[in-house]
């Protein structure tokens, strides 16, 4: 693909303190007058010396490397994969991150899982043959809701079939614009009760064995094609960490970005 001046879709939310997100995120401003006292104290000057008195703004934000849009690594899923120690997001190769993208759109009954044959669907509507080491996205519709506290409960999950089947295929990385993988509470508990433990997050629990990541809690994924363009999503390199926040964008080929022009 020509990536000489991409079209560039921003994939991720604002990591913010919404009522989407389950751990509270805190955003504490620190500002410009504060950053003054904090840069004459370091310094070791007078604050009036520094121009109005002012220095830099910055945040300090408390929040779960899991809020907003990230990354999970396979420590998340359990401290074992296939009997090794679980890599944490650190050590994963960035490779993974850059690679061609493909997006299945996947709309529908929320308690109504995505499985093997909603990919075989999209495979032979879209006419492209989901390859090793792409990114594949599942757009489920649940953006739509994002920022609202019912976010939790919107978009379809994946089975752990299908989880399985693509990461047998040589995936890596797979997406969503829903909160996770796995269903909501609200369908996690109806399972529990219908078929036993194993049903509960079952699509995350493959990591057990097999070593993938997730990104979740995508936006803006109706602006993709099927497949035919890049997507970047580097996580935050945490030290140990089972996820990292992630910005994510897609690059298009021109031609195929709806109402673009050439510059
Ligand atoms: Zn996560």
């Amino acid at each position: 693909m020509n990536l000489r001046s991409p079209v560039l879709v921003d994939l991720s939310v604002p990591l913010s303190a919404g009522a989407s997100e389950v751990v509270p995120v805190v955003i504490e401003a620190l500002s410009h007058e504060a950053g003054g006292r904090h840069l004459a104290e370091l310094a070791g000057v007078d604050q009036k010396s520094l121009p109005e008195g002012l220095g830099w703004a910055s945040e300090r934000v408390t929040a779960l490397t899991h809020a907003g849009t990230h990354v999970d690594a396979p420590y998340h899923y359990a401290p074992q994969c296939a009997g090794q120690p679980s890599r944490t997001i650190d050590e994963l190769p960035v490779e993974w991150f850059w690679a061609p993208g493909v997006c299945v759109p996947v709309p529908g009954d929320s308690a109504a899982s995505v499985g093997l044959d909603d990919l075989a669907a999209f495979e032979a509507a879209s006419g492209h043959r989901i390859q090793a080491g792409e990114i594949v996205l599942f757009r489920t519709g649940a953006e739509d809701w994002h920022g609202s506290e019912s976010y939790i409960e919107k978009g379809r999950a994946l089975t752990p079939e299908l989880v399985r089947s693509l990461v047998g295929r040589g995936v890596r990385v797979l997406g969503t614009d829903a909160w996770s993988i796995d269903p909501g509470f609200r369908v996690m508990r109806d399972d529990l009760a219908r078929h036993g433990p194993g049903a509960v997050w079952a699509a995350h629990y493959v990591g057990r064995d097999l070593e993938f990541c997730i990104i979740e809690r995508l936006c803006n994924l109706a602006r993709l094609p099927a497949a035919g363009f890049w997507l970047a999503c580097f996580p935050i390199r945490v030290l140990r960490g089972s996820a990292g926040w992630a910005r994510a964008v897609a690059f298009l080929p021109r031609e195929t970005a709806a109402g673009e022009e050439e510059p």
